[in-house]
């Protein structure tokens, strides 16, 4: 005894699995693609040089970044010299961060 009504299940199934994929990928699509890239944004501070070297300072800017939040900040300074950072120097890499932030 074969009961017609069984035949559409399958194909019920069969959409509630696509229509659930279909929602999985538009949830996909809202979420901002950069997010996997770079989960957290670098915390970038600009301070004024005057009121944290002194007033006579020779230098230009200072720029407090840390990569993470929780991170110790290195400390940018542009001054005669140039630009780099307090503790890595010139190539740390967040020296261009620092330049991005006050351009
Ligand atoms: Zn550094």
């Amino acid at each position: 005894m074969t009961r017609p009504e069984r035949a559409p299940a399958p194909k019920r199934a069969k959409s509630a699995r696509a229509s659930a994929s279909a929602a999985a990928e538009a949830k996909a699509a809202i979420a901002p693609p950069q997010l996997d890239l770079f989960p957290v944004r670098p915390v970038i501070d600009v301070l004024d040089p005057r009121s944290v070297v002194g007033a006579q300072t020779g230098v230009e800017h200072l720029v407090r970044v840390r990569l993470r939040p929780n991170d110790a900040p290195h400390l940018i300074f542009h001054d005669r010299h140039g630009w780099y950072c307090e503790s890595h120097g010139p190539t740390c890499h967040t020296v261009q961060l620092a330049r991005d932030e006050v351009k």
